[in-house]
């Protein structure tokens, strides 16, 4: 029986018989792991208010020899209360917790990717930084796509340009094949920008090109995870272009 602490982001959580929850948790130091929180629905002093969706939580861990550990103390560091006052934000942290429960390996420790989420739940969390926070994680997770050149001549001029999830990305007329979908540089051109860390005030875009960029990025995460995730349905239900 080990025990140990960690700086946490409660991802999602699970009701579990009468009293209890499991937890999914992005931890600082050991990436990201499952919990049981016995008594957490019932006991209102135990974990009182602390063990909220997106809560940013400072935890006391014992593990045992299965995959979930039992969660003894936790205590609240930020709720992030500018987000929960705001519907369309609150449906994007909802998104980005979801994709990262998703995309993120059990116990492949990623300071990187803690760093990534705390950053984007402390933030705007607006349509720009979403695209940003996605593109992050994909490239964290191994699964960057090709924005700035064609995946596979590597061209990057002009003329007819598709967008092909399957072969990772950017694709130019000769190599698509009438592959992938039509895309406008300026689309791709912002999605390069975000990958390349430009902030926010330099990714100024016409309505129709952040459209396009998002479908784009929608049907890349979409092609990789396998599924679309419901966080992304109730953004849509709500009336956001996410
Ligand atoms: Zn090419």
């Amino acid at each position: 029986m080990e025990r140990f602490c960690c700086t946490a982001i409660l991802l999602s959580r699970v009701d579990f018989g009468e009293s209890d929850r499991i937890l999914t948790l992005l931890t600082e130091e050991k990436g990201k792991l499952s919990a049981f929180a016995r008594g957490a629905r019932k006991s209102r002093r135990r974990f009182a208010g602390v063990l909220e969706p997106f809560s940013l939580i400072q935890v006391s861990l014992r593990s045992s020899r299965g995959a979930l550990h039992q969660l003894d103390e936790a205590a609240l560091i930020d709720g992030f209360d500018g987000l929960r006052r705001d519907l369309g934000a609150m449906a994007r942290a909802a998104y980005a917790c979801e994709l990262t429960r998703e995309i993120c390996r059990e116990s492949a420790a990623s300071a990187e990717f803690f760093s990534l989420l705390r950053a984007f739940l402390g933030g705007r969390a607006d349509s720009v930084e979403l695209m940003r926070f996605e593109l992050g994680a994909l490239s964290l997770s191994g699964l960057r796509p090709s924005l700035d050149c064609c995946v596979v001549c590597g061209a990057s001029g002009g003329g007819e340009v598709r967008f092909d999830p399957e072969h990772g990305g950017r694709l130019c007329e000769r190599c698509a094949r009438s592959r992938g979908t039509r895309i406008a540089g300026e689309s791709l051109g912002v999605l390069a920008a975000l990958q390349m860390g430009a902030p926010e005030e330099e990714v100024v875009a016409p309505a129709w090109v952040r459209a396009e960029a998002r479908a784009a990025l929608t049907g890349f995460v979409v092609h990789h995870m396998g599924h679309q995730l419901k966080s992304y349905d109730f953004m849509r239900q709500i009336g956001l272009d996410a």
